[in-house]
C-alpha cells in the first residue's frame, strides 16, 4: 500500500487527512496532522465541536448522513475516527471508496462488550468473569460466583455510564430493568490494586510500537490522573501488558492507534490466583485519554501515530524522553465555589516549571465532562511529582 504523503498532490490538491466525530481527540488528530502538512476534515453534527472548530473543513451533518458521507469521500484520502460510538456502518460505507483506519470490523468489536470480551478469550488474555445477558433466561442462568458484580450495557456506555453495581440476584435484575432490558454484560466485581493502559499503534505491513503503560487513577468511573515513569509497574506487569496489547491488536488485524485498559489485581486475592495479576478491562479503537501524555512527553504523540498509521507513513518505536502526569481537568473545576461558573488560576499553574496546558474549546463546563488537560514534565520524577500535586491542589483536584 502507497504511503498518502503530506502537502499538495501532483494535480495541485491539499492532500486532506478526515475524521470521524469532533471532540477533543479529533481535535487533537487534527492538530497532528496539520502540523505535518496535511488539510483536515471532521465529520460532527455539532457546530461548535472542538475538533470541527480547528479543522479546515468541517462537515455538519449526522454520522451516517449520506450526504456527509459523500462530502468526506469526496474530500479526503484517508478517514480514522476518534468517537467509540460512530457506527461501524457508516466506516464501512466509507471504507468502500476510502482508505479508513481502524476498519470498521475492528472497531465493532470495540463496540460491543460481548463480542470484545469474545475477542479476550480468543487471544489467550484473562479478562473479569463474566456473562452476556441478551434474555430472561440468560439473566436466570448467571452464576453465582459473578457476584457482586458489575452489569454493563453491550453498547454505548463511557465514563462509568450504563452501569451499576449489583450485589445480589435482587439487585441484578431491577438493574437490569433499569438499564431497559438492552443486551448487557455482567463481570464480576475484582478487587483492583491499580489501573494501567497500553496505547499500541499498528500499521498496515503489521508493523506494532508501542508506548509505556500507563499507570491511572480513575475517579468516579473518570480518568483523574495518569502517570508514566520508569518503575510505575513492576517489570513483569510492564512486559506482560505490552504483550496482551500487542496480541489483541494483532488479532484484530488491527491498523491505527488501539488503547487497552487492564486492571491489575490485589496480590494474594483469591481472584489474583485464578486469573494473574493483570487482568484486560477494555480497548478503545482510537487515541485514549490515559495517552495525552505522549504529546509532552515522547518523541511522538499517540496523535502523530494516529497520522503515521492511517497515512502508511513509516512506524518507529516512540520514546518517552520525560517523567510525565496528566491531570484531567474536568469541568467541575470551573464550578468549584458555587454555581457561577469561575475560571481556574491558570496564571499561577502556569507559573509551575514543566506545565503544558491543553483545553478543548468547549463552551460549557459541567460536571464531569473532559474540559481539557495539564501535563506535567521534568528531569527529575520527584519533581514532576510535586509539581503535579502542587497544580493540582491550585486547581482543587484531591491529592493522589
Ligand atoms: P471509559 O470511559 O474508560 O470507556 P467505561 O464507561 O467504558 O469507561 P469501564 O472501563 O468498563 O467503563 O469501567 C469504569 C471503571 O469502573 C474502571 O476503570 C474501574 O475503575 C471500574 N470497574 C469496571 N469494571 C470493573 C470490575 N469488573 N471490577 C472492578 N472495578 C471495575
Ligand atoms: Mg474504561
Amino acid at each position: 500500500m502507497k504511503a498518502i504523503l503530506p502537502g499538495t498532490s501532483a494535480s495541485g490538491q491539499q492532500t486532506t487527512l478526515g475524521v470521524m466525530g469532533g471532540g477533543q481527540l479529533g481535535r487533537m488528530f487534527v492538530h497532528a496532522a496539520q502540523a505535518m502538512g496535511y488539510f483536515t476534515a471532521v465529520l460532527d453534527p455539532d457546530p461548535a465541536s472542538p475538533a470541527g472548530l480547528v479543522s479546515h473543513f468541517h462537515i455538519q451533518t449526522g454520522y451516517m448522513d449520506e450526504q456527509g458521507l459523500a462530502q468526506m469521500m469526496q474530500r479526503c484520502a484517508a478517514i480514522t475516527t476518534e468517537f467509540e460510538n460512530v457506527p461501524a456502518p457508516a466506516l464501512r460505507t466509507l471504507g468502500v471508496q476510502r482508505l479508513v483506519a481502524p476498519r470498521a470490523d475492528a472497531v465493532a468489536v470495540a463496540q460491543d462488550r460481548a463480542l470484545e470480551k469474545a475477542h479476550f478469550v480468543r487471544c489467550g488474555v484473562p479478562c473479569a468473569p463474566y456473562a452476556v445477558i441478551a434474555s430472561a433466561e440468560q439473566l436466570r442462568a448467571v452464576r453465582d460466583a459473578l457476584l457482586p458484580g458489575i452489569l454493563k450495557t453491550a453498547r454505548l456506555g463511557y465514563d462509568g455510564k450504563g452501569q451499576i453495581r449489583v450485589n445480589s440476584r435482587a439487585e441484578l435484575t431491577s438493574a437490569w430493568a433499569q438499564l431497559k432490558s438492552v443486551p448487557c454484560v455482567l463481570e464480576q466485581m475484582l478487587p483492583l490494586a491499580n489501573e494501567c493502559s497500553v496505547i499500541v499503534a499498528r500499521g498496515a505491513d503489521g508493523t506494532v510500537v508501542n508506548f509505556p503503560p500507563q499507570l491511572n487513577l480513575h475517579r468516579d468511573g473518570i480518568l483523574a490522573v495518569t502517570q508514566v515513569f520508569e518503575g510505575n509497574l513492576p517489570a513483569t506487569l510492564t512486559q506482560k501488558a505490552v504483550d496482551a496489547a500487542v496480541a489483541i491488536a494483532t488479532g484484530l488485524d488491527y491498523i491505527g492507534v488501539l488503547c487497552v485498559e487492564f486492571f491489575i489485581l490485589q496480590a494474594g486475592s483469591s481472584a489474583a490466583r485464578e486469573l494473574g495479576a493483570l487482568v484486560v478491562n477494555e480497548i478503545a479503537p482510537r487515541p485514549h485519554n490515559s495517552g495525552h501524555y505522549t504529546l509532552d512527553a515522547c518523541d511522538q504523540s499517540q496523535f502523530d501515530l494516529q497520522v503515521r498509521t492511517l497515512a502508511n507513513l513509516p512506524l518507529v518505536q516512540p520514546r518517552q524522553h520525560s517523567p510525565a502526569i496528566m491531570l484531567n481537568l474536568l469541568g467541575d473545576l470551573w464550578l468549584r465555589s458555587s454555581d457561577t461558573a469561575l475560571t481556574p488560576p491558570w496564571s499561577e499553574v502556569l507559573a509551575l516549571p514543566g506545565t503544558t496546558l491543553q483545553l478543548y474549546g468547549k463552551l460549557e463546563a459541567r460536571p464531569g465532562r473532559k474540559m481539557g488537560h495539564l501535563n506535567i514534565t521534568g528531569a527529575q520524577l520527584a519533581q514532576v511529582r510535586g509539581t503535579a500535586l502542587r497544580a493540582a491542589d491550585l486547581l482543587g483536584i484531591a491529592p493522589f
